[in-house]
């Protein structure tokens, strides 16, 4: 009977978030956070592929304001740089410097520090892996300093406009003008800098609709961007055109330009080489194979959650920020 009742009361809820503001949503989502004890975790109010947290901005500005940056040689010239957001790697040489990814704004004092420690040549040429926040707020800093900045067409595009990821129901302002890509590509551009040849190749409906990676030829060094969160399950921002079957389209053109030596650079996580991508390929044709099956026997996006069919992987998977059941809702419904 309470059962029942509750039943009716969540598909109500479910029912008036379709109309509710932004704001009444964020309060029901906090109000389930409050009262949700002893609830099973699938029957949620809102979309299961949800884990609200407005503020996110603001938390990454305020933790990178004091993150010291780590510097790791993966060859003569190319180095990791990891602080808060995204891993960064760093090109020298006497072209200048070439910068993937700028992290969090706060965070430029650091990373220019560690940067200058590298060479004393300036810096040149920032490419992003994507739009996202955690990987391009920093861009304006670092066109200041004297950086170009390459981006995919759309991480320009929506760089230019305020954005909101639905899945931390937060939204982020447009980048300000120096922060803006000032050339995009669609599908692939290649750049002979510091004497290596990078080829930045795009993968559509992936991470996002905006993700490349970057191949040092050379260097044999890889920046996957976010189609890799080594050793966790990744985000797929669906509301940025993101799909599972797009994020294993894009690994597994990372994994052809890889051979047994390169070095992979995840957008999240440690440093890792071909194997560890493969074993999280097949990771992600696991549970969208499992859920697939989910959802063509008519299961909805609740129910497919409360399953569990990540269950027997989560101990290894579930390591990261997204939760099991998020990332299943995130699979579920770019499928
Ligand atoms: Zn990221
Ligand atoms: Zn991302």
């Amino acid at each position: 009977m309470k059962t029942r009742r509750e039943f009716l009361i969540r598909s109500s809820m479910a029912t008036a978030a379709a109309w509710l503001t932004r704001g009444d949503l964020l309060a029901l989502a906090g109000q389930n956070a409050a009262t949700g004890v002893g609830q099973a975790p699938a029957a949620a109010n809102t979309d299961p592929a949800v884990q609200p947290n407005p503020d996110i901005a603001q938390q990454l500005r305020t933790a990178a304001a004091n993150e010291k940056i780590k510097t790791t040689k993966l060859t003569d010239t190319i180095f990791l740089l990891q602080g808060v957001g995204g891993n960064v790697v760093c090109q020298i040489g006497p072209d200048g410097k070439v910068l993937i990814d700028s992290q969090i704004s706060t965070g430029t004092p650091h990373l220019l520090d560690a940067l200058a420690k590298l060479d004393e040549h300036k810096l040149k040429l920032l490419i992003n892996t994507h739009w996202h926040f955690d990987h391009t707020d920093g861009n304006a800093a670092i066109h200041l300093e004297g950086a170009f900045i390459v981006a995919h067409d759309n991480t320009r595009a929506r760089l230019e406009k305020p954005q909101v990821m639905q899945m931390y129901q937060a939204h982020f302002n447009a980048a300000p003008d120096a922060g803006l890509p000032q050339q995009t590509f669609g599908e692939i551009e290649t750049l002979w800098v510091n004497n290596d040849q990078l080829n930045l190749v795009h993968t559509p409906e992936a991470h996002t609709d905006s993700d490349i990676f970057i191949h040092f030829v050379r260097g044999n060094v890889i920046h996957a961007g976010d189609l890799w969160f080594n050793g966790m399950y990744p985000l797929i921002d669906t509301g940025s055109g993101g799909t599972i079957n797009g994020m294993i389209r894009g690994v597994d053109q990372v994994l052809q330009a890889a051979d047994e030596r390169s070095k992979i650079v995840p957008g999240h996580g440690p440093l890792g080489d071909k194997g560890a991508l493969q074993r999280y390929r097949e990771m992600l044709v696991t549970v969208a194979d499992r859920v697939e099956k989910l959802k063509v026997s008519g299961k909805s996006v609740q129910d497919a959650v409360a399953a569990a069919p990540t269950a027997d992987l989560d101990a290894v998977w579930a390591k990261g920020t997204l939760k099991p059941g998020t990332f299943v809702a995130l699979v579920y419904e770019s499928l």
